[in-house]
């Protein structure tokens, strides 16, 4: 059992919930948060699916991919993931790994995805693409299994808040664990309109994306607001929840 305070723990059992009711991860995908009692850990759940992860789930891994308290159960091969993105970036608290359906068009054709709305601001005007034959060759099974990847999908986010992953999904960091899964489903709402909006103009240059002034100044006010859409999406993932136990 790990540490952590029981409201961060409750808070990542609800995290998991929420991105599998807004459709981000499905049987795959996983959702982190650093320990909030010791420096060396964070938390992610045992290898279950996001939408039955209880506390109980919940075990701390160490910043070399070491899991603490597993107990027998499987963990996530591609926890290196978060290890190494939280051992590059002091400023992450939290991390989103999904392979959420919408943005893997633009991980493997020279789209960019970039903000066409006012929620998707931290997208910025680069969004890394994470090539991971670049790190394993041509013949890999495509997960981020070990801390050597880990380091290699690190760097590809660089100082963003999202990478795309080529042929797999993406990596989303902010500074709060309600922020990070804001900016997952955001991401994945973006992707979303920004296919349609470039079907309707017929191409990516017909569409009028934020600026990088706009995708800033929205980024920062949304950042302030972001505990009204926590409650509605916990409120959701409950009842829907609820109804799929009965
Ligand atoms: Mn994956």
């Amino acid at each position: 059992m790990t540490t952590a305070s029981p409201a961060l723990v409750a808070d990542l059992v609800c995290a998991n919930h929420i991105l599998y009711v807004e459709g981000v991860v499905d049987g795959f995908g996983h959702v982190s948060v650093r320990h909030d009692g010791r420096d060396d850990r964070f938390l992610l759940a045992c290898g279950v699916a996001p939408a039955t992860v209880t506390a109980a789930d919940i075990v701390e891994v160490d910043y070399d991919g070491a899991v603490h308290d597993a107990a027998g159960r499987r963990s996530y091969l591609e926890r290196f993931i978060h290890s190494e993105i939280y051992k590059a970036r002091p400023d992450v608290m939290a991390i989103v790994h999904s392979h959420s359906p919408a943005v893997i068009p633009f991980g493997v054709t020279r789209a960019t995805l970039r903000p066409v709305c006012h929620m998707s601001g931290f997208l910025g005007f680069s969004t890394p693409v994470f090539e991971i034959r670049d790190a394993a060759g041509d013949d890999n099974d495509m997960l981020v299994k070990n801390a050597a990847l880990g380091r290699a999908l690190a760097a590809s986010l660089g100082s963003n808040l999202f990478a795309l992953m080529r042929g797999h999904g993406s990596v989303t960091v902010a500074h709060s664990l309600k922020l990070v899964v804001a900016r997952a489903i955001w991401a994945e709402m973006n992707a979303r309109l920004q296919t349609e909006a470039m079907r309707i103009a017929g191409g990516d240059s017909g569409v009028n994306y934020l600026t990088p002034g706009e995708a800033t100044g929205s980024m920062a006010i949304n950042e302030t607001v972001v505990d009204r859409p926590w409650d509605f999406w916990k409120a959701r993932a409950r009842t829907v929840l609820a109804s799929l136990s009965r």
